[in-house]
């Protein structure tokens, strides 16, 4: 048998997921975001989770060439536009329609030669301070765009900071800024505005478009799974492995790299197929939950390369090849980021590649 650690990803919860949404933002069409590989779930495994779709969200020119290539025809968005002429001339020859966020991203548009016209997300900065144009300048930029005969459609864009936020202070601030911003550019224009956190929390932002990422994978927007259980999100990847040797401490016996564990009595220890070089947070602490056959478990001492330690006092049947969650099903991955103090999009992103995957 090869090194037991695997990462499960269930496509029929992608679809499950892609469902709820709809039923929370009926009135939308979703962007499926699936930048970073799919949250570190795979490309191809998204796409066939999430065919029923109205389109998908990333950031490389060439990550929506690969969707093409599966088989998908239908709208792709470039989330930060494109960063060069070349990438531009690839946008367009495949029909992507692309964030301008730059008066740069305009030239290259004017620049651009052959038929076709390319569909636009013109993207404000309501008050976040990343990408966008600021309110001033947004008029100006939404009539220079209008008037070139490369760009098609325009989609007014903004992305809100604190979204996630339980009230509805989270986007007063900016939601204000933006509406009164267009409010003189007319009302027929169509807007997408929401991430996970708006469309759960936010109905009065959904618009024409949603673009929800975190949710699609089963994961809280604000990292607390709590949040989120009862709402019937499931999560998509399992991180499973196995206990590959078992040792029996006496008291004072210590575990791992730089001796941080020490028993305080005698106890068993089972040590997990599982890193930081598979992705495990290599911060996480003593006791951060692992699920051995079923029963949540402490971690205990430093995560090493290529494997983790875990208290078995409460699973004396557990023994070598026992079953490992790391994150999944039975075990949100927002307990084991909240335990790490990070969130789950981080620890699901940073699956690394020699972790084999199982699409189901
Ligand atoms: C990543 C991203 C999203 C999705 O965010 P979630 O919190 O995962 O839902 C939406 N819009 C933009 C512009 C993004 O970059």
């Amino acid at each position: 048998m090869p090194r037991p650690i695997r990462a499960v990803i269930r496509t029929q919860a992608l679809s499950s997921n892609l469902s709820l949404v709809r039923q929370y933002a009926k009135q939308s069409r979703i962007w499926s975001v699936v930048k970073a590989n799919a949250y570190g779930h795979g490309l191809q495994a998204a796409w066939r989770g999430l065919a029923a779709t109205d389109g998908f969200a990333l950031l490389e020119v060439f990550e929506g060439v690969r969707l093409r290539e599966f088989g998908w025809q239908g709208p792709v968005l470039l989330l930060e536009g494109v960063f060069d002429a070349a990438d531009l001339e690839l946008a367009r020859r495949h029909g992507f329609t692309i964030a301008v966020h730059k008066d740069e991203q305009i030239d290259l548009l004017a620049a651009a030669v052959g038929p076709g016209k390319t569909d636009i997300y013109l993207k404000m900065n309501s008050g976040m301070n990343r990408l966008g144009f600021a309110p001033a300048a947004y008029a100006a930029a939404y009539a220079r765009l209008r008037a070139l005969p490369q760009v098609g459609e325009i989609v007014l864009m903004t992305h809100f900071a604190n979204a996630d936020a339980p009230d509805r202070k989270g986007i007063a601030g900016q939601l204000g800024m933006f509406e009164s911003t267009i409010g003189a550019m007319g009302r027929s224009l169509s807007r997408s505005l929401s991430n996970s956190g708006a469309i759960l929390q936010h109905p009065e932002a959904h618009y024409d478009w949603v673009r929800p990422g975190i949710i699609l994978y089963g994961a809280a927007p604000r990292g607390k799974s709590k949040e989120i259980a009862g709402l019937g999100l499931k999560p998509v990847m399992s991180l499973e492995s196995r206990i590959i040797a078992v040792q029996q401490l006496r008291a004072g016996d210590t575990v791992g790299y730089g001796s941080r564990f020490a028993a305080p009595r005698a106890m068993r220890i089972g040590v997990v197929a599982c890193g930081y070089a598979d992705g495990y947070p290599r911060h996480a602490p003593d006791g951060c939950p692992v699920l051995v056959e079923g029963v949540r478990v402490p971690m205990v001492g430093q995560v090493s390369m290529d494997m983790i330690c875990v208290g078995l006092e409460s699973v004396p049947q557990a023994g070598l090849g026992s079953v490992v969650e790391l994150w999944g099903e039975n075990l949100p991955v927002d307990d084991v980021a909240e335990a790490a103090r990070t969130v789950g999009y981080e620890l699901l992103c940073a699956v690394t590649p020699r972790v084999p995957v199982s699409v189901v």
